[in-house]
């Protein structure tokens, strides 16, 4: 077994993964595009995450944000927050990162084939769907109406400028941006995600909808889906929890009855509900 063929074998092991190209998204966040030393495709699917590793400093886990048919390396949007991923910031081209991974559940999209699909992101909630909504774009005959909702704090936080403008552009796709706190420069609407549910007429006995942002979006975006009538097994979310391990041992990302690194972080409504429900009323 060659030196790489042990590492990618290996749970805990990080691999060596060189910073191929970076770009500044925004204030806070950056765009990466890794490769393996070894040359190996990461082999992940929408919705999976790694842990991304510096030596001496830490482990943080990341979504990969490219869809599982870009075989040329992966790519990560970072927001830059604190240890790890300040530290990642002051890497460059040619930099090398360990990477474990691909770990976690990846979102059902064969449970959506024949439905409308509703995509909600909240800021970097974006990053774990948009693997998603490019793969749901490259079957697009496989589904009814794509519908796409963002939603960010302000227009300099907006991530993927440039797929939002394709989306935006595409006729099979319906697309809205929202801010919480317009400026000057901003056309379009101004408020939270939940109110773009107010502008679109949807078919909700006939739509799948997965949903990522932070947590305090979900309890009112979930009302929403309801309230047009998806039901709660076809809503789907990605859970973001302090994690360690990220492979199910140490029990730090623990929430109710799951560990969120093993048995998600995507979920369907459907198990979460409990848990979910009890965090809110607490
Ligand atoms: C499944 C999953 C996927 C993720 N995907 C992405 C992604 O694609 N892009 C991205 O930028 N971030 C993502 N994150 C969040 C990222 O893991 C944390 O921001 C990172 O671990 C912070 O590490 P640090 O060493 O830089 O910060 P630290 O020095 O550990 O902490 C800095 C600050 O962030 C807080 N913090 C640390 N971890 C978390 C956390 N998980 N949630 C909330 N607050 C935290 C700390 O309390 C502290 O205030 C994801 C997290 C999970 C669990």
């Amino acid at each position: 077994m060659t030196r790489s063929e042990h590492h990618a074998k290996s749970l805990y092991v990080p691999e060596s993964a060189e910073i191929v190209d970076r770009k500044t998204m925004t204030n806070d966040e950056t765009w990466y595009h890794l490769r393996f030393k070894s040359g190996r495709t990461l082999g992940h699917e929408p919705g999976q995450f790694v842990q991304v590793s510096i030596p001496g400093v830490g482990e943080a886990p990341i979504s990969i944000t490219s869809p599982p048919s870009m075989t040329d390396g992966f790519e990560l949007c970072i927001r830059h927050v604190g240890n790890v991923t300040n530290a990642i910031r002051q890497l460059g081209k040619g930099n090398v990162v360990g990477i474990r991974g691909p770990f976690g559940t990846s979102f059902d999209l064969a449970a959506v084939r024949g439905y409308d699909i509703l995509f909600v992101a909240g800021g970097l909630g974006l990053v774990p769907l948009r693997p998603v909504i490019h793969t749901a774009l490259e079957e697009r005959d496989q589904y009814g109406r794509i519908i796409i909702f963002y939603g960010t704090r302000s227009p300099d936080t907006v991530l993927y400028r440039e797929d939002l403008k394709k989306w935006q552009s595409d006729p099979s796709v319906d697309c809205h941006i929202t801010v919480d706190l317009a400026d000057d420069t901003w056309r379009g609407h101004v408020g939270l995600v939940t109110e773009l549910f107010h502008l679109v007429s949807m078919d909700g006995e006939n739509t799948g909808a997965f949903i990522c942002g932070p947590d305090i979006m979900f309890r009112f975006v979930l009302a929403e889906a309801r309230a047009i009538g998806i039901s709660d097994d076809m809503v789907f979310l990605s859970l973001e929890r302090r994690m360690k391990c990220g492979v199910g041992k140490c029990g730090h990302c623990q929430e109710g009855p799951f560990f969120v690194c093993r048995d998600g972080p995507c979920f369907s409504y459907d198990q979460l509900q409990e848990t979910l429900q009890r965090e809110w009323t607490e």
